[in-house]
């Protein structure tokens, strides 16, 4: 079971020794897989993440309806939807 890796490696999510056979290995397996898993889900849930929702999540309580409608629109929401997202995604 020990000889699993060559590398002794640290991991920097949960700082636990792990060993790998990759020299650049960051994270222990468990940790791997779960930001793995996490990557993937933000994939699934639309690529526009970050740069595109961060700012208009900004500005959600600043926005009229009428704008918020659009931009639920632009994204193939409806009302509820982009506001449950926004909120979702504030925190
Ligand atoms: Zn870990």
């Amino acid at each position: 079971m020990s000889d699993s890796g060559r590398y002794l490696k640290v991991c920097l999510d949960c700082f636990r020794e792990f060993r790998s056979n990759g020299k650049n290995a960051k994270y222990c397996p468990e940790c791997k897989e779960r930001r793995e898993r996490e990557r993937r889900q933000e994939f699934k849930s639309g690529r526009q993440t970050a740069e595109k929702i961060r700012p208009a999540a900004k500005s959600l309580e600043k926005m009229t309806i009428g704008q918020i409608v659009a931009e639920a629109e632009r994204e193939g929401l409806t009302y509820g939807q982009y506001v449950g997202k926004m909120s979702f995604r504030k925190k």
